[in-house]
C-alpha cells in the first residue's frame, strides 16, 4: 500500500523510514510489522528493485500482523518521519573487521545524511545500525548538525543482547532476569562490566553460590570470548547477521515510539566521562521519546574504566583518520 499523501502526521500515525532494505533493513521491518509498532514502514535502497520486492513480501504479511502501510520509497519521504533508521552500506565479509568497512561507509553516510537534510526531516530522530556503527554514529552526527540526542547507534545492544543470552543459557534461566552490559565499542575492544552484572537483583558472584552451576573465570573469560566473535562466527556460517538486529532495532523504536525512557546500551556522544570525550560509544542511556535523554554515569571498577578509556582511543583514533574531529 501506498503512503500518505496529503495527511498530517498525526492522522498518519508513526513513519519509520529505513535506509538500506539488505538483510538487516528488511528484518527490522519484519519485526516492526509483527510489533505492530508503526503506522507507515518505507524502505528506501540505491537497489530500488530490491527494495520494491521486499516492500510487497512484507506488505503481504499484513492479514497475519499488523495494518501497517509499507511501500518502497524515496528521500522526500523522510520528511515525515518520525525514526531514520540506516542500515545502508557495504556488510562485513567473512575475516573483514568492521573497521575495515570505515572508510567506504563514512562516504555513504555523508550522501544519505545530504539527502536526509534535503527532505527537511527536521523532527526525525536518526538510528544508525550500519557498521562500524560508532563511527558511523558520530560522522552522521556531526554531517547533520542535529542535537546528538538524536543521533543514536545502536552500539552495543545487540553485544549486551548476546552477553544476556549465554549468561542466562549458562545459569539455566530466561535471559531477561539477566541484567548485564556490554560498553565501549561495538567491536573487537568492547568491555563487559562483570562488576555490576545481576540477576534478579543479587550480583552475578552472589546468585552463583545459590545458582550451584558454577561460574569460573575461565567460563567467564569463554562466555565473553562467545559475545564478542559472535558476529565473525554467524558470518562464517551463514553470510550475515540480521534476525537478532532486527529485534534489537524493534526494540529501540519501541522505546522511542512509547517514551518508555529504558535503559539501553546505545551508541551515543561521551563528553567528559571516564576522562573520555568526543566520540561515540555505548555505555547504559536513558532512552525516551526524544532520543538519548541521559548517559548513565555507572559505579564501574578500575579495570573496566581502563579497558573503555582503552576502547574510546580506538574509536577516536578510527574517528580522526575519516577525518571527522574538529
Ligand atoms: P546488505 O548488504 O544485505 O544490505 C545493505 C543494503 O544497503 C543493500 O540493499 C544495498 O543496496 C544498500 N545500500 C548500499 N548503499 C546504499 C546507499 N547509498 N543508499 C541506500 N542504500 C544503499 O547488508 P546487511 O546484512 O543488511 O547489513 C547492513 C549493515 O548493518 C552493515 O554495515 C552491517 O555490518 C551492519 N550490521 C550492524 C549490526 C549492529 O549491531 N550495529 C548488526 C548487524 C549488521
Amino acid at each position: 500500500m501506498q503512503g500518505g499523501g496529503d495527511m498530517t502526521k498525526n492522522q498518519r500515525g508513526a513513519r519509520v523510514v529505513i535506509i538500506g532494505a539488505g538483510m538487516v533493513g528488511a528484518t527490522s521491518a519484519y519485526a516492526l510489522m509483527i510489533r505492530g509498532l508503526a503506522a507507515e514502514i518505507v524502505l528506501i535502497d540505491v537497489n530500488l528493485r530490491r527494495a520494491r520486492g521486499e516492500a510487497m513480501d512484507l506488505a503481504h504479511g499484513q492479514p497475519f500482523a499488523t495494518p501497517t502501510r509499507i511501500w518502497a520509497g524515496d528521500y522526500d519521504d523522510c520528511r515525515y518521519a518520525d525514526i531514520i533508521v540506516i542500515t545502508a552500506g557495504v556488510a562485513q565479509k567473512p575475516g573483514q573487521t568492521r573497521l575495515d568497512l570505515t572508510r567506504k561507509n563514512v562516504d555513504i553516510m555523508h550522501d544519505i545524511v545530504k539527502d536526509i537534510l534535503k527532505a527537511q526531516a527536521d523532527q526525525a530522530i536518526l538510528l544508525i545500525v550500519a557498521n562500524p556503527v560508532d563511527v558511523l554514529s558520530y560522522a552522521a552526527w556531526k554531517f547533520s548538525g542535529w542535537p546528538a540526542e538524536r543521533v543514536i547507534g545502536l552500539g552495543t545492544l545487540l553485544d549486551t543482547a548476546r552477553f544476556r543470552q549465554l549468561l542466562a543459557e549458562h545459569c539455566g534461566i530466561d535471559s531477561r532476569n539477566v541484567h548485564a552490559y556490554i560498553i565501549g565499542e561495538h567491536g573487537d575492544s568492547e568491555v563487559p562490566v562483570w562488576s555490576l552484572a545481576n540477576v534478579a537483583g543479587a550480583r552475578l558472584d552472589d546468585f552463583c553460590v545459590v545458582c550451584g552451576r558454577g561460574c569460573s573465570l575461565e567460563t567467564k573469560t569463554a562466555i565473553f570470548e562467545r559475545v564478542k566473535n559472535a558476529a565473525y562466527e554467524i558470518i562464517d556460517a551463514k553470510g550475515a547477521t540480521y534476525y537478532a538486529i532486527g529485534l534489537g532495532t524493534m526494540r529501540l523504536i519501541e522505546a522511542i515510539l512509547h517514551d518508555q525512557h529504558s535503559i539501553l546500551s546505545v551508541s551515543t556522544l561521551i563528553q567528559n566521562r571516564f576522562g573520555i570525550d568526543d566520540v561515540y560509544l555505548s555505555l547504559p542511556c536513558v532512552v525516551a521519546r526524544s532520543g538519548v535523554t541521559r548517559v548513565l554515569d555507572m559505579p564501574l571498577s578500575a579495570d573496566e574504566v581502563a579497558a573503555l578509556q582503552v576502547s574510546a582511543s580506538v574509536l577516536k583514533e578510527a574517528i580522526a583518520s575519516m577525518g571527522l574531529l574538529g
